[in-house]
C-alpha cells in the first residue's frame, strides 16, 4: 500500500462524510496498512471476525496504537462473544442479531473491561438469507426491550444497523428501501423504548454515498479505503 494513494482514499472519503463515523473496514487487509490508516489519523476500524480482531488489536497494542476504537460487524456466534469482550478497545458491536447473542452479551459483560460498550442491533432489511441480523422490528424490539431491562450499565443501545440489499436489478433503489426500512425502525424503537437519538450504522463502499443521503450516522467502508 502507498501511503500518499491511502491518505488521499481516506481524505476524499472523509470530505463526504459531515458529522458521520466513518469506520474503516480492515478485514482484508494486512496489519501493515491498517496501521498506516491509524498513523494517517483514522482511529475507527471494523472487523467481521473474532480472531481475526483479537490478532489486529493484539497488534496494534504491541505497536504502542492506544487510541483505536474497533467496531465488531461480522456475524457474531454466542459462543464468541466472552473472547470478543475481552478485547482491548473494543468500542462497538454493530452485529447484536438475536436475543441468544443479547442474553450471552449480558451473562459476559463482567469480561468487557472499558467504560461503555456501543450496541447496534442488526435487522435484516433485504430479507436476503445469507444476511444475518433480526427478520422482523418486532423481534429486534422485543430484544431492545430484554437489553433495557436486565443489561448493566456498560451495555448502551447505541443504535440499529443494516446492509443494503445486493443482488438485485436496480441496486441503488434497493439500498435506498433498506436504508428507509432502517429509518422507519428507528423511529419505532424511539418511540416504544423510550429512548432517544439512536445512530444508524448502514452503507459499504458501493452504497455508502446513497447511506449518507439518508441520514447515516457510521458508514462501513472496506475496499473503497483498502483496494
Ligand atoms: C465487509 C463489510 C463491510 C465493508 O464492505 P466493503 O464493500 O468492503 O466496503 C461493511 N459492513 C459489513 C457488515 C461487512 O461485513
Amino acid at each position: 500500500m502507498i501511503k500518499t494513494d491511502l491518505d488521499q482514499r481516506l481524505r476524499s472519503l472523509k470530505a463526504e462524510l459531515g458529522s458521520s463515523i466513518l469506520v474503516a473496514v480492515s478485514k482484508y487487509s494486512p496489519i501493515d496498512d491498517v496501521a498506516m490508516a491509524y498513523e494517517l489519523g483514522q482511529m475507527d476500524f471494523g472487523e467481521n471476525r473474532v480472531q481475526d480482531l483479537e490478532e489486529k488489536a493484539a497488534a496494534f497494542a504491541t505497536r504502542g496504537l492506544k487510541d483505536v476504537r474497533w467496531h465488531f460487524i461480522g456475524n457474531l456466534q454466542s459462543n464468541k462473544v466472552k473472547e470478543l469482550l475481552k478485547i482491548p478497545n473494543l468500542w462497538s458491536i454493530h452485529s447484536v442479531s438475536s436475543k441468544k447473542l443479547v442474553e450471552e452479551i449480558i451473562k459476559r459483560e463482567g469480561e468487557f473491561k472499558g467504560e461503555e460498550l456501543k450496541l447496534f442491533f442488526q435487522l435484516n432489511t433485504s430479507h436476503e438469507d445469507e444476511k444475518s441480523g433480526f427478520d422482523s422490528v418486532e423481534e429486534m424490539l422485543e430484544s431492545m426491550l430484554f437489553l433495557k431491562k436486565h443489561g448493566g450499565p456498560k451495555l448502551v443501545i447505541h443504535g440499529l444497523m443494516t446492509m443494503g440489499s445486493v443482488r438485485s436489478e436496480d441496486f441503488e433503489a434497493a439500498a435506498l428501501k433498506c436504508f428507509g426500512d432502517l429509518k422507519n425502525a428507528r423511529e419505532l424503537a424511539q418511540k416504544e423504548l423510550g429512548l432517544s437519538d439512536l445512530k444508524l450504522s448502514m452503507g459499504m463502499s458501493q452504497d455508502y454515498k446513497m447511506a449518507l443521503r439518508e441520514g447515516a450516522d457510521y458508514i462501513r467502508v472496506g475496499s473503497a479505503i483498502f483496494k
